[in-house]
C-alpha cells in the first residue's frame, strides 16, 4: 500500500538519496514508489551513491548469493561511514525481513530497516537527520527518478504470498497477501500514463489471487476489465500467475479485452509429479497441461513463458528428463531456468542441497539448449508476419560501428529490433514486418503501406 507523505521537512534536512535495487520487478516498483515519496518530501535522487547522503538498499533474497550481495554493499558503505561518517544507510525489500541472526552482523552500519510497504521509519529518520541540501541549491543535478519516463511501467496490485512452496523464501520476507484497492491501482496507472507509460504490467507474487482478501467480488479478471475500460494505456500485462489459481474467467478476460496482451508467465518449476509434490506447488503435470489447453482455447496464439528449477533436492536423472519432455511438449516461448539454491528457513533447505554444482550446471545447460531450439523454431514462424510493436528505446548496436536500432516488443512480449529511420519515437505502436528471427529476438521494418498507422 502506498504511504502518503505527511512528514514535515525543513530545508536543512533535505537529503540526496540513492536507491540500489536488486531482484524482481516488484522490488523495482517498490524502489520507484519510495523514490517518489522521498521527492514529495523534498529530497533529491542522485545516480551516484558516493554523492548521496542516504543510500537505500532494496535487496532481493530469492537466492543465497542475492542476500550476500546486499551484505557486501552494506559492508562497503559501512567502510565509508567509518571513514567519513557522511552517509545514512537504509535497508528494505526482502533482505530487510531476513532472520535476526542474518541481519545482526550488519546492524552496526544500518540507520534504519524498514518494510517497503511502510516508509514512515525512513521518512522520520530523514526528517530528523540534517541533510546536505539547503535552500541554496548547490548546482547538483538530480538523477532521474527511477522508472520515470519509461514506456513500459509496473504497478503492484497485490503484495505478499500465502502459499508455502518448499523452496521459496518469499512468503517469509514479503508477508501475507494484501490486495491494493482498485481505485488506488487505477490512479497509479493513470499517473504513469500521464508520464508517458504506454504499457502497464500489474504485479503480484501470485497476481491471479488478486482480490481474494478484498470485500466484494474482486478478481484479477474484474480488475483487468476495469483497467481496460479506463483506456489509460493501450497495453496491459500481468505477472506472475500461479497455475493453481488460473481459471477460465481470467483466460476468457484475456481473450476478450483488447488492451490485455496475449502473453502469460506461468511457472511450472518441474515436469515431474513427484518433484512438484515435494515442491508443494499444488498441482501435477496433468493439471498444468489442462491449464495450457484452456488458455490456448481462450487466447489463440498466446505466448507462454515459464520458470524451471533444476537440481531440486533429490531430483533424479529420470525426473529431470520429465522436465525436458514437458518443455518439448508444451513449447513455451521463453523458459527462465535457475539452479536450486537452498534458502535458510525453508523446508527444502532441510532436505539438503546435495547435488554437485557441475551436475546442476549440466541440467541448467540442457534446459537452455532444448529451449533455444524450441524458441528458434517458434520465432521462425513469425518471419513474413506483421506484428504490432510498441517501441521503447533507441539502443546501441552490439556490432561496433553499426547504427543504433529501435527496440520494441510485440503484444506477445517478443523483443523486436528495427533500423533507425527517423520516423519512430519511443511510445509509438506500429505494424512491423518481421524479416528475421533468432531464439531470442526478431528483426523487422515498419510497414510502409498507406494504411500504416501510428498511435501516439
Ligand atoms: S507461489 Fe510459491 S514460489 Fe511463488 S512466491 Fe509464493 S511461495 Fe514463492
Amino acid at each position: 500500500m502506498s504511504t502518503p507523505s505527511t512528514i514535515q521537512i525543513h530545508s536543512e534536512t533535505r537529503h540526496r538519496f540513492h536507491i540500489w535495487t536488486s531482484g524482481c520487478q516488484m522490488n523495482k516498483d517498490d524502489s520507484e514508489r519510495i523514490a517518489r515519496s522521498l521527492v514529495r518530501d523534498g529530497h533529491v535522487p542522485v545516480s551516484d551513491p558516493d554523492r548521496a547522503s542516504v543510500v537505500i538498499l532494496n535487496g532481493c533474497s530469492v537466492r543465497d548469493n542475492s542476500d550476500r550481495k546486499v551484505w557486501g554493499r552494506i559492508g562497503a558503505l559501512g567502510a565509508r561511514k567509518r571513514r567519513c561518517g557522511d552517509v545514512l544507510i537504509a535497508l528494505t525489500g526482502c533482505s530487510a525481513a531476513a532472520t535476526p541472526e542474518e541481519i545482526a552482523p550488519h546492524l552496526k552500519w544500518l540507520d534504519v530497516v524498514f518494510p517497503a510497504r511502510d516508509l514512515r521509519p525512513l521518512q522520520e529518520l530523514l526528517a530528523e537527520q540534517p541533510g546536505p541540501i539547503t535552500d541554496d541549491w548547490d548546482g547538483f543535478l538530480p538523477a532521474e527518478l527511477p522508472g520515470a519516463g519509461g514506456v513500459s511501467r509496473c504497478v503492484t496490485a497485490i503484495h505478499g504470498c500465502d502459499r508455502r512452496c518448499t523452496f521459496c523464501i518469499v512468503p517469509f520476507r514479503r508477508g501475507r497477501e494484501e490486495s491494493r484497492p482498485v481505485a488506488e491501482i487505477l490512479r497509479e496507472i493513470e499517473q504513469k500514463a500521464d508520464e508517458g507509460a504506454r504499457e502497464i504490467t500489474l504485479l503480484g507474487q501470485i497476481i491471479n489471487k488478486y482480490g481474494d482478501d478484498l470485500d466484494g467480488p474482486h478478481t484479477l479478471a474484474t480488475l483487468l476489465e476495469r483497467v481496460d475500460t479506463e483506456r489509460s494505456v493501450p497495453r496491459i500485462r500481468f505477472l506472475t500467475a500461479h497455475p493453481r489459481n488460473l481459471d477460465s474467467d481470467l483466460a476468457a478476460a484475456m481473450g476478450r479485452l483488447d488492451t490485455v496482451c496475449e502473453e502469460l508467465n506461468l511457472p511450472v518449476q518441474s515436469g515431474d509429479d513427484e518433484v512438484l509434490r515435494r515442491m508443494g506447488r499444488g498441482y501435477d503435470t496433468a493439471f498444468f497441461r489442462e491449464r495450457i489447453v484452456m488458455l490456448r482455447h481462450h487466447v489463440p496464439g498466446i505466448a507462454i513463458s515459464t520458470d524451471i528449477i533444476v537440481g531440486f533436492p533429490g531430483e533424479t536423472e529420470a525426473q529431470f528428463e520429465n522436465t525436458l519432455s514437458l518443455l518439448r511438449e508444451i513449447q513455451f516461448d521463453v523458459v527462465h531456468v535457475a539452479a536450486f539454491s537452498a534458502r535458510h528457513g525453508t523446508v527444502a533447505a532441510k532436505w539438503g542441497d546435495t547435488m554437485e554444482p557441475a551436475e546442476k550446471l549440466h541440467r541448467l545447460h540442457a534446459v537452455e539448449t532444448a529451449q533455444k531450439s524450441i524458441a528458434a523454431e517458434l520465432n521462425a514462424h513469425l518471419v513474413g508476419a506483421t506484428e504490432e510493436v510498441l517501441f521503447e528505446e533507441l539502443r546501441e548496436s552490439p556490432v561496433a560501428g553499426a547504427a543504433p536500432r529501435w527496440m520494441g516488443r510485440t503484444r506477445s512480449n517478443k523483443l523486436v529490433f528495427c533500423p533507425e529511420d527517423g520516423a519512430i519515437a519511443a511510445g509509438d505502436i506500429r505494424p512491423i514486418a518481421i524479416t528475421e528471427a533468432t531464439a531470442w529476438s526478431l528483426r523487422g521494418r515498419p510497414v510502409r503501406a498507406p494504411q500504416t498507422q501510428v498511435v501516439r
